[in-house]
């Protein structure tokens, strides 16, 4: 089984993510994850892998499947969602069934926290290069500009490439207006969650991170008594 623990407190856990890693014999993920329900776990069996050893650790629960135990892989949010579901069913392929339990990925908590601003067309783009050539990266935050998508995005800022959300902003400004509302979300659900509203010219002021989902609205997003809002379309 491949978990979704959600975004953020035990409230964001649906009812199945908590029945899956209670019916677990062993739970692999990174060790943050599992930090955030050692009383779930309890005295079962863990396999934890450091952040970049995502392959090692879906093999390591393919292996145990294999071999007979009912395994719960946790990732963030919704597996399904830059998390694990995808290389699990990579890695087990011919060998073992595999069911993937849905979360609340983060840009729906983080959406939430800021109002309503997903209400129409929407992409969401990671700024993570690692797996992704970045001029395809840059070239789908352009076109979703273009689209006048609203735009959310993931892995906004790390150490190792902190321009990256730089040359975003550069794309997207050459499609939508800098006074464009922008909302900042860090820990969104979590109990020390922080948020921003401020605009796309000026969104580079804030701090953003790793741990931060970033939406830029379209060219109808708004502010209604300080939510950011993008209205539906229906006539008042
Ligand atoms: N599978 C996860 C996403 C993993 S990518 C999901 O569905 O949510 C990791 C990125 O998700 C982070 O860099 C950040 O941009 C975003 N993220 C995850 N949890 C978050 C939270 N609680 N608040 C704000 N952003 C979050």
């Amino acid at each position: 089984m491949v978990v979704g623990l959600g975004p953020g407190n035990r409230e964001t856990f649906t009812a199945e993510a908590l029945a899956a890693i209670e019916a677990a014999q062993v739970v692999v993920g990174y060790h943050t994850y599992l930090e955030l329900i050692p009383d779930l776990i309890g005295h079962k069996e863990r396999v934890t892998t450091p952040m970049r050893g995502e392959v090692a650790r879906a093999q390591q629960a393919v292996e145990l499947a294999a071999g007979g135990k009912v395994v719960a892989v946790v990732s963030s949010g919704d597996p399904g969602i830059y998390g694990m579901a995808g290389l699990i069913l990579e890695v087990a392929e011919g060998r073992v069934p595999v069911k993937i339990i849905p979360g609340i990925t983060a840009v729906s908590a983080a959406a939430a926290s800021l109002g309503a601003p997903l209400m129409n067309d929407f992409a969401v783009i990671s700024l993570s290069d690692l797996l992704t050539p970045t001029e395809i990266m840059f070239k789908r935050v352009e076109s979703a500009a273009a689209g006048d998508f609203i735009i959310a995005l993931y892995n906004p800022r790390s150490h190792g490439r902190p321009d990256n959300i730089k040359i975003a902003q550069e794309r997207m400004l050459k499609h939508k207006s800098p006074h464009t509302p922008v909302g900042i979300v860090r820990l969104a659900r979590r109990g020390d969650e922080q948020k921003t509203l401020t605009t796309l010219q000026e969104m580079l002021e804030h701090d953003i991170d790793m741990l931060t989902t970033v939406i830029i609205g379209n060219s109808q997003t708004r502010i209604i008594d300080g939510q950011m809002v993008t209205p539906r379309g229906y006539r008042l």
